[in-house]
């Protein structure tokens, strides 16, 4: 345990759901209208559903793609909702063979919707079963063994499989042809954020201010997941603190508790910020090299705290490595090495929106 009574591993910006999220069942939005945030996405799928629900037929599959946290779940359970029938929750990893994935189909009634977490994960073999389902419906079952060995087919019931990944690049492409939709989750924006803890802080009766949203939610990495996890906490910064209401000092006083700076930053990033500094004078810096100085898996650098630091422009991605940029130095308050801020400079400069625009599409 660390001094705010958390968990030590229990890192308070991971986008990934940890043990003190509970059960985050209570607050999921089960219509479109308490899903905030998303417009194109919701849009599209509102369109989609009732074009299926007045044929009376199953909604064609859905392939939902963006880090952890940013309403994949959720927005299966909706679907699920808006066509009136029940969902139905799984993960790739958890469907170890064959037979397991066609227990789960046969199990399914009419338009009914799968939805497979983490669908990047599942194995071949029960990939391959599943393509016959996604597309006519259809389980190929083999029957005895040898030259005996027969083939039989079984009809399914129509439904709709509802795929999540963080991954996009990670599904193979003739599983990713047979999705009718694919749709990628943004990260929100401060509003958006803002209007889930609202309705949120109603739901668990936390009283809190405007400014108390707003600060919560410009530092949540555009992830609602960590929005509400955070407020959470505030809510006991408040009872700690024996307030009733969550405003702009309790926020400031709490993120601050956590280590959380007035960009969003907590000690794991500026961690990798400051080893890139001190040990590898800014960059380039390898991946695995990075891990091993700060003690980090890879993939999580590459997963969790990567992303937000690129996007926040902390770090520039080159092909030779990591390197740090100008801001992130002067956010840890370090000086400018004088050769970057020459090179920076000098790209100024010389910068036309052509160049700045394939620099930017480098970054993706
Ligand atoms: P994912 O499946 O992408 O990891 P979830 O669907 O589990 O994310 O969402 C995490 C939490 O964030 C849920 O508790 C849900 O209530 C909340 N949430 C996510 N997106 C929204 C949204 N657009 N509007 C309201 N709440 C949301």
């Amino acid at each position: 345990m660390d001094y705010n009574g958390y968990e030590d591993d229990e890192r308070v910006l991971e986008r990934k759901r940890i043990i003190s999220d509970g059960d985050e069942k209570g607050l999921r939005p089960v219509s479109f209208d308490d899903y905030h945030g998303q417009r194109k996405v919701k849009e599209n799928l509102k369109i989609f559903i009732e074009g299926a629900k007045s044929r009376g037929e199953a909604l064609d599959h859905v392939l939902l793609y963006g880090p952890p946290g940013l309403g994949k779940t959720t927005l299966a359970g909706i679907i699920a909702a808006e066509m009136g029938v029940a969902l139905h929750i799984t993960t790739g990893p958890s469907i170890e063979k064959a037979g397991d994935l066609a227990a789960l189909l046969t199990n399914l009634n009419e338009n009914e919707v799968l939805f497979i977490d983490e669908i990047h994960r599942l194995n071949k073999s029960v990939e391959e079963v599943l393509y016959p389902a996604m597309e006519d419906y259809a389980l190929d079952i083999m029957i005895g063994k040898g030259p005996s060995a027969r083939s039989v087919r079984l009809d399914l019931p129509r439904f709709t499989l509802v795929g999540a990944t963080t991954r996009a690049g990670m599904i193979s492409a003739p599983m990713r042809d047979r999705f009718g939709m694919i749709h990628r989750l943004e990260l929100y924006d401060t509003r958006d954020l803002m209007d889930i803890l609202r309705r949120d802080a109603g739901i668990l009766g936390i009283s809190i201010s405007e400014e108390g949203l707003e600060n919560i939610a410009s530092r949540s990495r555009g992830t609602p997941r960590i929005a509400i996890r955070l407020l959470k906490r505030m809510r006991d910064y408040a009872n700690y603190l024996n307030k009733d209401i969550i405003d702009k000092e309790i926020s400031d006083f709490g993120l601050k508790a956590l280590d959380i700076d007035d960009l969003g930053l907590d000690t794991i990033d500026k961690r990798v910020l400051m080893t890139i500094a001190d040990v590898f004078k800014g960059g380039p810096v390898g991946l695995d090299t990075l891990a091993a100085t700060t003690g980090e898996d890879p993939v999580t650098i590459e997963d969790v705290y990567e992303p937000f630091l690129l996007q926040n422009g902390f770090l520039q991605k080159t092909p030779r490595g990591r390197m740090l940029t100008v801001r992130a130095y002067e956010h840890l308050k370090y000086p400018v090495p004088a050769e970057l801020k020459a090179k920076n400079q000098a790209a100024f400069e010389n910068l036309t929106i052509e160049s700045y625009l394939d620099s930017k599409g480098d970054q993706q």
